[in-house]
């Protein structure tokens, strides 16, 4: 009989106990004291109460619950002293299955993870879609993992358990991710299409209007039809459209979406996520004949990564006239013009101007996004609410020392010009730290020509300079530019810098960011703020319409724009949750 959240709620402190066994690993204090918490009112709640009185319980503990785990594949599994519940997940996993090389190697691992680490290798087999993980997966992130710093490996530890205790509990209650695993599972078979070359080694990559890319537009009108959109249709720059009627013709549209394409090897959910989630809820509103007061647009943004083709967000940008003709030009890396491309897809070049939205015609812009930044994942959440996309700007700089003996040039007569870089970078550390959620970095960083003898007579480098508000970043642009100046100065040395890229921040319209929050509260898990550390297609809608953003939790530490990019069904579920009371709060 599965368990019932009024059952739960209703029982005694012994009874909720008993009920809630097993979650954690010999350890039923972790629920037991999250029982505190009761009434719970979603699975989530409970969740996230469970890892609040593990954060709160000191490291001592959380040590032992590791410790509380049996090895993979270990001697408890070949003895058959496992919990029912670890059986169950090492047999889903294949690993009760394994042949006595791949037990030799599995051993091997964890002898050296235990060494290292000194306590078990912990991975929440049954994986990210709840199905279990291929063998050879679970062995890759055993490897990877062993050369984690022990610090984060021990938080990677405890997320996987959290992770055991989630499809534990949802067991208990009988409770199946439905629209979570149905988004995953498109993201799944979307990512079957991918470039040429890429596909070989197993990698995605899709770019503008490659075979690939216009595969992904038929797959994603293909599902639009199918699951009750009233017009589909692959507009002029290659968007996918697909628009559910409001109750009354003439209303106005929630328009929303996101993109389609990815950089090269990279993810799965990047973009997808925030197309896939919307059309979940139209197909949940199709099912039940229900109608709106008001029209769902979703777009499918062909367009934003900037990776086959210089000019970026072609997709979004065709919807608020950001479109410039003159990209129709640019070549791409094997000579084909953009409109050649354009042509050879079929697309009407000429009703490009067409694709302009009147904003009277919409309430507003919404984007679901994986996060792609380590915080939610840090936090144990798995929603956050999006303040504002940041400003950003960006410079190519180079400081020109003298280049000398590196052997005979006294320390005191040197002029260094990597040593003034590092300095800066020193300063911009500290600097961006100070504003909290402001961030500097120098991600190129040369000495063109330098040799190891020779003191750097010369340095390039890059700046990029992001913050929640065009003040903020201004503030820090010009501390950051003063003290470079003041640098060189100081050393003897000559500077260059050069603005190559500036975007305004585009702040959450607060109405619809307090959407989101009581959408994320109605859920039972904290809300979150968090500002945008990358551009997002809202960015460009931003022009036209009020727009806030929603961040799904990504795992390996929000890693994207990579293949280790991943979130689970029960959080893609929670987005779907989510956008669907954004849905109920402006219909009512
Ligand atoms: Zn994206």
């Amino acid at each position: 009989m599965a368990l019932t959240l009024e059952q739960l709620n209703a029982a005694s402190p012994a009874e909720a106990v008993a009920l809630l066994d097993g979650l954690y690993e010999h350890s039923p204090w972790i629920a037991g004291q999250a029982l505190a918490q009761r009434p719970f009112t979603s699975l989530a709640h409970i969740k996230h109460a469970m890892v609040q009185v593990l954060a709160q319980a000191g490291e001592q503990a959380q040590l032992d619950l590791i410790r509380a785990h049996p090895e993979l594949a270990g001697k408890a599994m070949q003895t058959n002293t496992l919990t029912a519940e670890s059986t169950n997940e090492q047999n889903k996993a294949g690993l009760t299955q394994c042949t006595p090389e791949e037990l030799a190697h599995i051993q091997n691992l964890n002898r050296q993870y235990g060494e290292r680490f000194g306590f078990p290798f912990i991975l929440a087999v049954r994986g990210p879609r709840g199905l279990g993980l291929p063998k050879a997966e679970i062995l890759a992130t055993f490897e990877r993992r062993l050369r984690n710093h022990p610090d984060f490996e021990r938080a990677e530890a405890l997320r996987n358990i959290h992770r055991i205790a989630e499809i534990r509990l949802n067991d208990k209650f009988g409770y199946v991710p439905t629209l979570g695993n149905d988004v995953w599972d498109w993201q799944e078979k979307l990512a079957q299409h991918t470039d040429p070359g890429y596909a070989e080694l197993g990698q995605l990559t899709v770019t503008y209007l490659t075979d690939a890319h216009r595969a992904c537009a038929q797959r994603i009108s293909h599902w639009m039809r199918e699951i009750g959109f009233d017009e589909v249709e692959i507009d002029a720059v290659g968007n996918v459209v697909g628009r559910y009627h409001p109750a009354v013709a003439g209303a106005q549209y929630l328009l929303t979406g996101s993109h389609y394409d990815t950089v090269r090897n990279g993810g799965k959910y990047d973009g997808r996520l925030g197309i896939f989630v919307p059309m979940a809820c139209v197909r949940e509103l199709h099912r039940q004949s229900k109608r709106l007061p008001f029209g769902i647009e979703v777009v499918a943004f062909a367009e934003e990564e900037g990776q086959r083709y210089k000019a970026t967000f072609l997709g979004s940008g065709a919807l608020t006239g950001d479109f410039n003709p003159d990209w129709l030009d640019q070549q791409d890396a094997d000579g084909i013009t953009m409109r050649a491309a354009m042509q050879h897809a079929g697309l009407c070049i000429d009703d490009i101007p067409k694709l302009q939205r009147n904003p009277a015609h919409y309430l507003g812009f919404i984007e679901v996004h994986i996060e792609q930044g380590p915080v939610l994942n840090e936090l144990d959440l798995p929603l956050g609410v999006v303040t504002a996309i940041n400003a950003s700007v960006r410079y190519q700089c180079s400081i020109t020392g003298m280049a000398s003996h590196a052997g005979t040039t006294p320390m005191n007569r040197r002029r260094d010009a990597a040593v003034g870089v590092a300095e800066l970078a020193l300063f911009m550390e500290t600097r961006a730290a100070q504003d909290g959620d402001s961030v500097a970095t120098i991600g190129m960083l040369q000495v063109p020509n330098g040799s190891i003898n020779v003191v750097p007579g010369q340095c390039h480098f890059s700046l990029d300079i992001r913050a929640p508000s065009n003040a903020q970043r201004d503030a820090l642009r010009d501390d950051i530019l003063a003290r470079l100046a003041e640098i060189c100065e100081r050393r003897g040395l000559q500077y260059r810098t050069e603005q190559t890229m500036q975007e305004s921040a585009a702040p959450s319209a607060p109405e619809w960011q307090q959407r989101w929050e009581a959408a994320v509260q109605a859920l039972g898990v904290p809300v979150f703020h968090l500002p945008s550390g990358a551009g997002h297609d809202a960015m460009k809608l931003h022009k036209i319409l009020p727009q806030a953003m929603l961040f799904v939790r990504g795992l390996n530490s929000g890693i994207s724009h990579n293949p280790l990019e991943s979130s689970t069904n029960d959080d893609m579920q929670l987005a779907v949750d989510a956008f669907g009371h954004v849905l109920q709060q402006l219909a009512a």
